[in-house]
């Protein structure tokens, strides 16, 4: 699940009003990535020390992040996964990435700008500005031993957020899901495999309808998050036409006068759908531990 909850409220902000410091780039040996010291003030109290370039991401911190190779080569590569496995076109919009250096910092920020929020990792934010200027989309994290997990599933959101504006919160969370690990994992998450085999074998029957039901992400606890992710990884992974389904259907939803729910697309093709995909993913197997899987437990709230 997520270990990070996305927020897909609509929030209204004022243009940031960042001053007009010079900003001097530095070559980095990565990609297209950039860094440069980024002289923004201490706007709200925002990470703002460093600034990096990653593709259509800007990522502020207050420490240098260029030692994790990892994460970089991963959040590079991102657009091109959903691309290649969804036909999601690269993201045109830019968003900012605040990574906080402490879990007090976050949340005091957190506290005085949102305050109400639930306690998360990470958020996307998708913010309309007044004045008729375009949105801002924007993460917020903090460092963790899951930085790269939250920021793989966040950008997931950003990603869908810049191609289709806001879709469905379940598909939204699943894909959000699917994406969040390694490419090497194949959209598989082993936490969630085994809680939701054990939730099937103490009796929960998946309920698409229900989920679709589902407007915020208040209402979604660590079931509804496993089982969004069980639907698309079926559907990508196990299901004949799943990934045109998604596609069809995340394009329909870019004109919501055209949309029809999911579990009817799904019924129309077979009745029994919610059994067909709890019995094919009962059988997957679950991987050892360490076998190209997530090494993070996922789960959200
Ligand atoms: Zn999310």
């Amino acid at each position: 699940m997520v270990a990070s909850l996305c927020l897909g409220f609509w929030l209204f902000l004022y243009p940031l009003g960042t001053s007009g410091c010079h900003f001097a780039k530095t070559k980095s040996p990565i990609g297209q990535t950039s860094v440069v010291r980024a002289c923004l003030g201490a706007k709200d109290d925002l990470p703002s020390s460093l600034r990096t370039r990653i593709g259509r991401c800007l990522i502020f911190t207050d420490e240098d992040l260029h030692d994790d190779k990892i994460l970089f080569e991963s959040l590079e590569k991102l657009p091109l996964e959903l691309a290649r496995e969804l036909g999601i076109p690269p993201q045109q919009k830019w968003v900012k990435v605040y990574i906080f250096s402490d879990s007090q910092s976050f949340r005091n920020y957190l506290d005085t700008t949102y305050p109400g929020l639930p306690k998360r990792r990470a958020y996307f934010f998708a913010k309309k500005r007044a004045g008729g200027l375009a949105e801002e989309m924007q993460v917020l994290t903090l460092r963790s031993d899951r930085l790269l997990q939250d920021l793989r599933h966040e950008l997931t959101h950003a990603m869908l957020h810049s191609a289709f504006g806001t879709v469905p919160l379940w598909i939204d969370e699943g894909i959000a899901e699917y994406f969040e690990n390694e490419p090497n994992c194949l959209g598989l998450n082993r936490a969630h495999l085994g809680d939701i085999q054990s939730d099937w074998s103490g009796g929960r029957i998946p309920n698409l309808k229900w989920l679709e039901s589902l407007t915020s992400v208040n209402q979604m606890g660590r079931e509804e998050y496993r089982e969004s992710w069980a639907w698309v990884y079926w559907l990508i992974r196990i299901h004949p036409g799943g990934k045109d389904m998604i596609q069809a259907y995340l394009a329909d939803k870019a004109q919501p006068t055209k949309a029809i729910g999911f579990a009817q697309i799904l019924e129309s093709e077979q009745n029994d759908f919610e059994f067909q995909m709890m019995e094919m993913m009962s059988r997957v197997n679950i991987p050892e531990p360490g076998n190209s899987i997530s090494k993070r437990g996922g789960s959200p709230p």
